[in-house]
């Protein structure tokens, strides 16, 4: 009786003897889906790939932060108000754009008042 042999889905060897998996104990069988060959070429593929990520992808990956659109810093999201009107509940400008984007209308509307009248 021989011992049992495995296929790998990814570079479709079949025959593979079980140690050429690595042992997974999140999957059923005990042992990865793909063979050591292809769990290391993944590996490195998706190592490769969040390297290649860009700096939008990242501050958006990242939980907890968020890019400001106005000053473009990635900062905590404890330092966005929140907004109604955003998918993510946050608006796009940090407190600190935020509020000199309103001290800036402000002052344009005083002037604009001051010129009119
Ligand atoms: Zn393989
Ligand atoms: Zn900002």
């Amino acid at each position: 009786m021989g011992k049992p042999r495995y296929r790998c889905p990814d570079c479709e060897r079949e025959n593979l003897a079980v140690s050429q998996f690595y042992f997974d104990k999140t999957k059923p069988a005990g042992r990865s889906t793909y063979c050591r060959d292809c769990t290391r070429r993944r590996q490195r593929e998706r190592r490769q790939r969040l390297s290649q990520r860009t700096d939008y992808e990242l501050a958006t990956a990242r939980p907890g932060s968020q890019r400001c659109n106005v000053c473009h810093v990635v900062k905590n999201t404890d330092q966005f108000y929140n907004s109604r009107s955003t998918p993510n509940a946050l608006r796009y400008a940090c407190r600190d754009c935020s509020s000199q984007a309103v001290a800036e209308w402000r002052d344009r509307n005083r002037t604009n008042k001051e010129t009119n009248q």
